[in-house]
């Protein structure tokens, strides 16, 4: 051990090295913490005429022939037997070694399962082993660690086994800490689980509950914690601009709304002022159901950049949706005398040379989508950087944009609610203002679920609507496979609308329309030109048109649960009575069938979130940010929701009173693996 905290290296063959690294196992402690994915009981032998009981067994048998054989497929066959019976075991790829350790005459203990086979008894790749005369059998639980090819179970095992022996096993919690959070030391753990005792029950190690599994998934995610809060802090040392705004600019945009704020939006821009204020960076993530009303928190937060003598800049995920947010704040901000530049990968070559002249020059509000983070793109002076819908954009396009100015504070926003444990540790490193409020007159959206059989109601469901001089969104079926098929599929829809909806004004937007094209359409349906939009997915995020007020979605049994909530989030934004009809093709599986009922029954988009995290388990949600999870490999974001409330405050206190165990603690479980969690 060094004073860094680094940990020794591993003493093995360049080769076996290179094995070794294949599966992240570096060093000595990444042998100490990688864990057995199972175990085997191999303290006793099964004699073959017992052996078929459906449980893997151990068998110790002679070989008395081996044959490769080529018919049906390439194929080690080996006839083998003891005092009670005999046995074929296949093998269907093997290494030269193993197979002349597989000779006739070799003493071998095979583990796997017995089926009875055309010519008998069989085994089917058992995990063997050559031993000489009357070799001792293992006293303990032979563990079974995750491996690559070529690196057999037992030659991790070995060197596990010598880490073990006089590898750094020294605690980093504080006792008093351990005590206070009863779990059992870390030695004790990793050597019980290493080697459980003979005796120790397979399925409550199995089952992961034991204490030392417990100690373990707290060791690892208070790691994923202790990381995420000290980038953060780091991050905060840094400083940034101060944006303390000159003038009254903000206050002038809010007496230009018709609408007043929330008390939610209100109080987040309470924070997010306070913390524009502040020499050190914002890293705030505003978390708001659909329609709560994040735009115009994102635009107050700009205006107090701008008031400062700074620019904002405001990243969306689709051409749409930027678009969507470059008009709606040109028309609130240009008329108080703000220079609003607009960025898209589909500017001709001379509008983009005028948008980024502006944004290196003179001006304030910078919208745009991906195009903002290209090359060439340069900013006068960056001081808040704004990404909607956040979870659309990977770890590096966000930092991609922080980097186009220095240090600029950041205010991220997502619609997306993550249930808490996963938000904990997903957002350990932001500060988080949730959108708690819808804003008021809002009249809840009905939601119906109709067969698909009973479209033509539908149909007649809509022709009303529009009469009542609303509009609608008619969604087609979700074609995941393939992008052709849902383009064709969408045409269809149209085609087959476009007859039912005769003396109505009805338009198509799908991915693959240019991008003027997408602009000139959803510009029509959003001035009310057009009554009925066909529309694939391009619509499901941030769009927003108060007079739409009915959102048919056809096949809704495809969609996941926050695609169906952030869709039928489109409509409900006005004071217009709005409803969503769910149209479904059966026979429904047992997860649509979940899903329909949550997403009828509930509107509360964490309350859907919750469920869902329920019914898909937590895996689904990595999407939402790529860093963090994947490095749990032990703990379980849903069934370990309790260690990591635990850990997320003792990371705070390890930081500032043990900075020396925190750092021990982060080599040992993350140790090369922390660079992922950057962000
Ligand atoms: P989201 O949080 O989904 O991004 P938006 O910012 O698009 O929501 O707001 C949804 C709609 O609600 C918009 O039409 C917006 O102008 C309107 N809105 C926002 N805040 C208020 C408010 N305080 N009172 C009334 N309407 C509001
Ligand atoms: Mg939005």
């Amino acid at each position: 051990m060094t004073d860094s905290g680094a940990s020794a290296p591993i003493r093995a063959s360049e080769a076996l090295l290179k094995k070794l690294a294949k599966i992240g196992l570096h060093c000595e402690a990444d042998l100490l913490t990688h864990l057995p994915l199972r175990y085997e009981d191999e303290t006793r032998i099964t004699p073959l005429s017992r052996a078929f009981g459906g449980e893997p067994v151990q068998v110790e048998v002679v070989v008395h022939s081996s044959e490769l054989q080529f018919r049906p497929r390439r194929q080690l066959v080996v006839r083998a037997g003891d005092d009670s019976g005999e046995i074929t075991l296949r093998f269907f790829s093997f290494y030269p070694s193993q197979q002349a350790a597989l000779s006739e005459g070799s003493r071998i203990r095979a583990f796997g399962e017995v089926r009875g086979g055309f010519f008998g008894a069989e085994m089917v790749h058992p995990r063997f082993r050559k031993i000489g005369d009357n070799e001792p059998l293992p006293t303990e639980l032979t563990p079974i660690y995750p491996t690559t090819a070529g690196l057999a179970n037992s030659a991790l095992q070995k060197l596990i086994g010598k880490a073990l022996a006089v590898g750094d096993l020294s605690e980093t919690l504080p006792e008093d800490l351990r005590q206070r959070l009863k779990l059992p030391g870390l030695a004790r753990s990793l050597r019980f689980l290493h080697t459980p005792p003979p005796g120790t029950d397979l399925d409550t190690l199995h089952a992961r509950n034991h204490p030392a599994w417990r100690r373990v998934k707290f060791d690892e995610v208070l790691a994923q914690q202790l990381s995420l809060r000290r980038a953060y802090l780091a991050r905060r040392e840094q400083g940034a601009p101060v944006l303390v705004a000159r003038d009254d600019l903000g206050a002038r945009l809010l007496d230009s709304l018709p609408f007043g704020l929330t008390g939610a939006q209100a109080r987040a821009m309470a924070e997010i002022g306070s913390d524009l204020a502040q020499p050190d960076p914002m890293q705030r993530l505003l978390q708001g159901d659909v329609g709560a009303g994040k735009t115009i928190v994102a635009a107050l937060a700009a205006c107090q950049a701008i008031s400062a003598g700074w620019q904002a800049a405001f990243m969306a995920p689709t051409e749409i949706l930027a678009e969507q947010h470059y008009l709606k704040l040109r028309d609130w901000l240009e008329p108080l005398g703000v220079r609003v530049a607009w960025l898209s990968g589909s500017l001709k070559t001379k509008a983009k040379r005028e948008q980024l002249a502006a944004t290196a020059a003179e001006a304030q509000l910078i919208i745009g989508t991906h195009a903002l983070i290209q090359e060439g793109v340069d900013f006068a002076r960056l001081g808040l950087a704004i990404v909607d819908e956040q979870h659309r954009f990977g770890v590096a396009q966000r930092l991609a944009l922080r980097k186009k100015g220095d240090n600029p504070h950041q205010l991220m926003m997502s619609a997306t609610p993550i249930p808490r444990t996963l938000a904990m540790s997903y957002y350990a490193d932001l500060d988080v203002t949730v959108l708690d409020e819808l804003p008021p007159g809002r009249t809840p959206i009905k939601t119906r679920l109709v067969a698909d059989n009973r479209r033509d109601d539908v149909v007649g469901f809509v022709r009303k609507v529009v009469e009542e001089g609303r509009q609608a969104y008619w969604v087609c079926p979700l074609i995941e496979e393939s992008e052709a098929l849902q383009l064709q599929t969408a045409q269809e829809t149209y085609d087959f609308l476009l007859g039912q909806f005769f003396g109505l004004t009805v338009g198509l937007v799908h991915g693959r329309l240019k991008a003027d094209e997408k602009q000139a359409v959803m510009a029509a349906f959003a001035a009310g030109e057009i009554d009925v939009l066909v529309a694939t997915t391009v619509i499901e995020v941030g769009v927003d048109v108060p007079n739409a007020s009915l959102m048919v979605i056809e096949h809704a049994e495809r969609f996941g649960l926050s695609q169906l909530h952030q869709l039928r989030g489109r409509v409900g934004r006005g004071q217009y009575e709005s409803s969503c009809v769910l149209i479904y093709a059966g026979p429904l599986g047992e997860i649509a069938r979940q899903r329909l009922k949550i997403i009828f029954e509930n509107t509360d988009g964490f309350e859907i979130a919750r469920q869902d995290l329920q019914i898909r388990g937590p895996g689904e949600f990595v999407g939402a940010r790529q860093s963090g999870v994947p490095l749990l490999r032990y703990a379980d974001l849903e069934m370990d929701a309790d260690l990591v409330e635990m850990a997320r405050g003792v990371a705070e206190e390890m930081l500032t009173e043990h900075p020396a165990l925190a750092e021990r603690h982060l080599q040992r479980w993350l140790g090369s693996r922390e660079e992922l969690l950057k962000s």
